[in-house]
């Protein structure tokens, strides 16, 4: 019953006059047929959105926070339904699905809980005569954009505090994964969030890019958040200029993993696997450069190939499966782009390196890694890890900083002065010191550069969907 194929519009289910396949990454075959909204379906969503501000914002924070915290509690109760269709549409291993079904839960919950912590502030008077204070206002009707490998995570992270904050919400899914959205849609529905409060707009790739038009002309809008490639981030940033909008980008990244000489390698090695091959590389805070300084190089890639080479990959839904299919045929031959500039230009394929039947991709490791490279320069968003040799710390944290990018960060070490200089010097949102896998709800997750604008989770969640009032009152 979670299993829809129609847009939420309004608190209706639209199956509408066209529809698009979404497919199972591992098999290609056919899930379901989906609604193809466009354009016009686009301003209706936002029309009805529009029309449940009001109500939705005069509900005390309270109600609005215990429908948030039912929403929450049908998520976790629904835990391996939304995970079985996670993996079917998304690829992921269904206990990595499961993973993210109580991770994207989270943000619901901690939601929930800040709801009711919206406060304002009284300042001191400039004279006596007046009475200064500052208002904390639900910014108004929101869109959000989402990506496929979160398909869940990437949604409740926007709609979780924009619902918390009194904001209604249109949401566009990824045309890879609607039917998660769908799913934990159906269970917002049902844990009481008003028709209008909350659409869910689906559509294909060429109707994607008309609803993101639509969202950044329409004055109803006020706010747009974004997960998914800096490129796209960067057509929205224009598109909505002309009504200056409130953007919240979180965009792409060229993480660098360092690993000094002094770094225990055993965790470090750990921290590398999990860090680059989680979702088979595919997201946007996977380690993508792996810099080992000199004295450790070869006992770290020794150790680090081997874990490697352990790795099973395959359907999702298989026992003990770790990788599963990248999300398109597209993605598989970048990956196999970047391995082939990679060894024409000197590197040593020590594990992979090759794709396997369909969309899967062997996990692959690539030594003597150089900055010309591909895999130097560009977010590869699979199982590549390349590993390039770095003399000095300095060294180490010019590379590291050499890219447009600023999302996340990690590094391994044991010595307290590096780890503060290091941590200091890093241009990125979110850092990883000893720990590959850093991402939780209660902190703020966003990045520096061209990473994108804006922070997701936390306290600092809540802000990006709220406006400030100052008040002066006169004649006291
Ligand atoms: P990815 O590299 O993760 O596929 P994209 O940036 O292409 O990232 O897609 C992320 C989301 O943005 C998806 O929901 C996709 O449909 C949507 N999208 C892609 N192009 C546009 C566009 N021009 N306008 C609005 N949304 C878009």
């Amino acid at each position: 019953m979670l299993l829809r194929t129609g847009a939420l519009i309004n608190g209706q289910w639209l199956e509408g006059a066209r529809q698009f396949a979404v497919t199972d990454p591992s098999t290609g075959a056919k899930l379901a047929d989906v609604a193809n909204m466009g354009a016009e379906e686009a301003e209706v969503a936002i029309a009805a959105a529009d029309a449940a501000l009001g109500p939705w914002k005069a509900k005390t924070a309270k109600e609005r926070s215990n429908i948030l915290r039912r929403w929450f509690d049908l998520l976790m109760a629904n835990v391996d339904d939304l995970a079985r269709i996670l993996t079917a549409e998304q690829g992921k291993p269904l206990a990595e699905a499961k993973g993210e079904v109580a991770y994207g839960a989270s943000f619901v919950e901690w939601y929930a809980e800040e709801a009711k912590r919206v406060a304002g502030e009284t300042l001191p008077q400039f004279d006596n005569n007046r009475r200064l204070s500052v208002l904390r206002q639900p910014i108004g009707v929101c869109a959000a954009i989402t990506p496929w490998n979160f398909p869940l995570a990437m949604i409740t992270r926007k709609v979780a505090p924009a619902l918390a904050a009194g904001c209604t919400v249109v949401i566009k899914p990824a045309e890879f994964t609607p039917l998660t959205a769908l799913a934990a849609a159906e269970l917002a529905v049902r844990a009481g969030i008003p028709p209008g409060v909350l659409n869910v707009l689906t559509a294909d790739s060429d109707n994607s890019v008309q609803a993101g038009k639509v969202f950044c002309s329409s004055d109803k809008v006020r706010h747009i958040s974004f997960t998914g490639s800096t490129e796209v981030g960067r057509i929205l940033m224009a598109q909505s200029a002309p009504t200056v909008k409130k953007l919240a980008l979180e965009l792409g990244g060229n993480a660098p993993f360092i690993v000094f000489d002094d770094a225990d390698l055993v965790s470090a090695v750990e921290g590398a696997i999990a860090s680059k091959y989680r979702n088979a590389g595919q997201t946007c805070v996977c380690a993508n450069r792996i810099y080992v300084q000199e004295a450790v190089y070869d006992a770290f890639i020794d150790k680090f190939t081997a874990k490697v080479k352990t790795l099973k990959v395959g359907n999702g839904f298989d026992e003990g499966v770790v990788q599963g299919p990248l999300i398109e045929p597209a993605a598989v031959e970048k990956v196999q782009r970047h391995v082939d500039d990679a060894k024409a230009k000197g590197a040593r394929i020590l594990a992979g390196g090759a794709k396997l039947h369909g969309q899967f991709f062997q996990p692959t490791v690539v030594a003597d890694a150089t900055a010309d490279m591909l895999c130097a320069t560009e977010e590869t968003f699979g199982p590549l890890a390349p590993i390039f040799k770095f003399k000095h710390e300095d060294d180490a944290i010019a590379a590291a900083n050499s890219t447009e990018f600023g999302l996340a960060s990690y590094f391994y070490s044991r010595d307290i002065g590096r780890i503060t200089r290091v941590s200091e010097a890093l241009e990125c949102g979110i850092l990883g010191v000893n720990a590959g896998v850093i991402a939780t709800e209660h902190v703020p997750f966003g990045g520096v550069k061209q990473s994108g604008l804006g922070r997701e989770g936390s306290r600092h969640g809540m802000e990006e969907y709220l406006e400030m009032k100052y008040i002066c009152i006169g004649d006291v």
